[in-house]
């Protein structure tokens, strides 16, 4: 059997793969196994802030994986304890809790949050308000709180606990708070699966105020748009919110499985001694390379993913066959005349690959992807776009 007879024989069918078997990367470039080079927009979903290969990330991991690769949580180690402190320096948050995926931070932030609730209100104040068309992940929990009832069904019942509401209408949002006990509002400020929807400014504000007036925790869901996405090392940074909770995936391993959960000045102390835990939190490894991004996003670096965003969304705005260009910094969505599906496939057989979120092209490059690169990018989706 070749490897995608294998993939398709052993592996449970979960996911329907582009017919593409990659081999190996560097930068924003990607080889499969005919040869073929591809210029990559979508970076393992967010993930390899520094594309494929990354010189100097490929080093801390490397440096660290020779001297020790797991030890739990038994045991002090140095580049756990340095990650938190970056993250915290780089946030004004005060604690942080690491785990392995973005669906499992969030698993931790609404623990955290059931817990507060319990000791700050009472114990009914269980009650989390989340924004229909949002993406929390794939656990029970997390799959309670992502407000789309097509990843919902054959796993019912959802976990209880959670209210629904849809995004940028302030008195739905109100009422959920009011009418509920409840113990946290949690969103995303763009909601990247649900189809690169940036959400309003005014809105986010109204949340934060809310939760305030109403004493609810603001957890933001920073798993897709953090790690300087954005042009902001966290997006709700753009608009200078102040979650109590802050969850943070994807990107922040630059290529390794690590999900951090920061918590703010009101929930810091909320997890106590063997309320939570993971075998593999905050692995040696795994934080080396999370330390060596978090280091590496600097103002000046996070100002040109903002300049490069810009060109990006600018040169495919108002192009023939583009419907509508949203989200922000280099988290890009693109609504396209044609079927997305075939947009995408389009870009692959011209040696671009993207994403899709809902019925938008999705693009999510490294973030040191370079000018031409871009350039030439936005080149091809025009073309493609335009057909
Ligand atoms: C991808 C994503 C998740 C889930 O992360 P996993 O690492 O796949 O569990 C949660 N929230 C948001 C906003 C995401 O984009």
């Amino acid at each position: 059997m070749n490897i995608r007879e294998k993939d398709k024989e052993y592996i449970a069918s979960t996911y329907s793969r582009f017919p593409v078997l990659l081999t190996e990367g560097r930068g924003a470039k990607v080889t499969d196994a005919d040869g073929k080079t591809y210029l990559d927009l979508g970076s393992g979903i967010g993930v390899n802030i520094f594309g494929y290969a990354d010189a100097g990330w490929t080093e801390a991991v490397t440096a660290q994986l020779k001297k020790l690769a797991h030890t739990s949580n038994l045991y002090f180690t140095s580049p756990c304890a340095e990650l938190a402190e970056a993250l915290v320096l780089r946030t004004g948050m005060k604690k942080v809790f690491f785990c392995n995926s973005g669906a499992e931070a969030n698993e931790c932030a609404i623990k955290a949050a059931r817990k507060w609730g319990e000791e700050h209100k009472s114990a009914e104040h269980f009650n989390i308000v989340t924004l229909q068309g949002g993406f929390h992940g794939r656990t029970l929990a997390a799959l309670a709180a992502t407000g789309q009832e097509e990843y919902h069904k054959d796993f019912l019942p959802l976990t209880p606990g959670f209210v629904t509401v849809p995004p940028e209408d302030e008195e739905a949002l109100e009422r959920a708070v009011k009418q509920n006990k409840c113990t946290a509002i949690m969103l995303e400020t763009i909601q990247g699966e649900g189809g690169v929807i940036p959400l309003s400014e005014g809105y986010l504000r109204f949340a934060e105020r809310l939760a305030k007036e109403h004493d609810v925790l603001l957890i933001v869901d920073e798993v897709q748009t953090g790690m300087g996405r954005t042009g902001a090392f966290y997006s709700y940074m753009n608009f200078g919110l102040a979650p109590d909770i802050v969850t943070s995936a994807k990107g922040l391993g630059g290529g390794l499985p690590i999900g951090a959960v920061l918590f703010g000045e009101r929930t810091a102390e909320v997890l106590t001694p063997g309320t939570h835990g993971s075998t593999f939190g905050g692995n040696p490894a795994v934080c080396a390379g999370a330390l060596n991004v978090v280091s590496r996003l600097t103002d000046a670096f996070l100002l040109e993913v903002a300049r490069k965003g810009e060109f990006l969304s600018s040169a495919l705005t108002g192009a023939k066959g583009v419907r509508c260009v949203t989200g922000r910094g280099l988290m890009i969505g693109v609504g396209t005349e044609r079927p997305v599906g075939d947009v995408l496939s389009d870009l692959r057989e011209e040696g671009v690959l993207a994403l899709k979120a809902k019925d938008k092209l999705r693009l999510l490059p490294p973030l040191n992807i370079t000018d031409d690169e871009l350039a030439l990018a936005a080149d091809i989706i025009k073309k493609v776009c335009a057909k």
